[in-house]
Order: C-alpha cells, then sequence, then structure tokens
C-alpha cells in the first residue's frame, strides 16, 4: 500500500487512513456489487488535507469530508501525523540540543 497523495510507501500495521469505496445497485435487479478500492493516506496527508482547502470534484469532497471528522473527532490522528514528522526531523543534526551553543536557533521555536 502507498499513500495515494504522497506515495510513501504504507507497511502494514502502520498507521494510516484507508477509505473504502465500492459501487452498489439500488433498485435494479439482480443486485450487483463492484470490487471494493482501498485508498490509503498517511497520518502527516490526512491531516494536511483536512487542514486545507476543499477539493474540486463531489467525490473528492465526500472524502474530504470524511477525512476532516476523523481528524476532527480525535486528536490520537493529529498525533500520529507529527510522531511521523518527529521521525524526519530526528535525522537532522541536533543543533542546540547537545549541549553545545544555541546561537544557531536564535527563535527556539519552529514557525510554520
Ligand atoms: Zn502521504
Amino acid at each position: 500500500m502507498h499513500c495515494l497523495r504522497c506515495n510513501r510507501e504504507l507497511v502494514t500495521g502502520q498507521k494510516s487512513v484507508a477509505l473504502y469505496m465500492f459501487a452498489q445497485t439500488v433498485g435494479i435487479k439482480p443486485r450487483q456489487k463492484s470490487m471494493a478500492h482501498r485508498i490509503s493516506f498517511c497520518p502527516q496527508c490526512s491531516v494536511s488535507l483536512a487542514m486545507g482547502p476543499p477539493p474540486e470534484g463531489a467525490l473528492n469532497m465526500a472524502a474530504w469530508d470524511m477525512i476532516r471528522d476523523l481528524v476532527a473527532s480525535d486528536p490520537a490522528l493529529n498525533r500520529a501525523a507529527w510522531e511521523s514528522m518527529g521521525g524526519v526531523s530526528g535525522l537532522l543534526p541536533a543543533t542546540g540540543t547537545d549541549g553545545g551553543p544555541r546561537s544557531a536557533q536564535p527563535g527556539g521555536y519552529f514557525e510554520f
């Protein structure tokens, strides 16, 4: 599985958001059901999408609403996004956190 937005590989057990989609006929006999498709987003893309502007297209809009619902209802998904961001920033040099001079970080905080 790959994140639909950033194409990052999502291994089994990794935190992600899965969207399942299938089509089904209504009021038509015999009732037909399409194969179910699974679309995955990594936590960062989920949060980023939810915070971003509404996408174009009715289907995208429906998916956006669902992701926003998840992001808004519990902070766990936000935490997962921050955890994976921490994993990335952990690869950067630890300036200021290794007991060295802090002059390299005048602000002392991150700005987004
Ligand atoms: Zn992603």
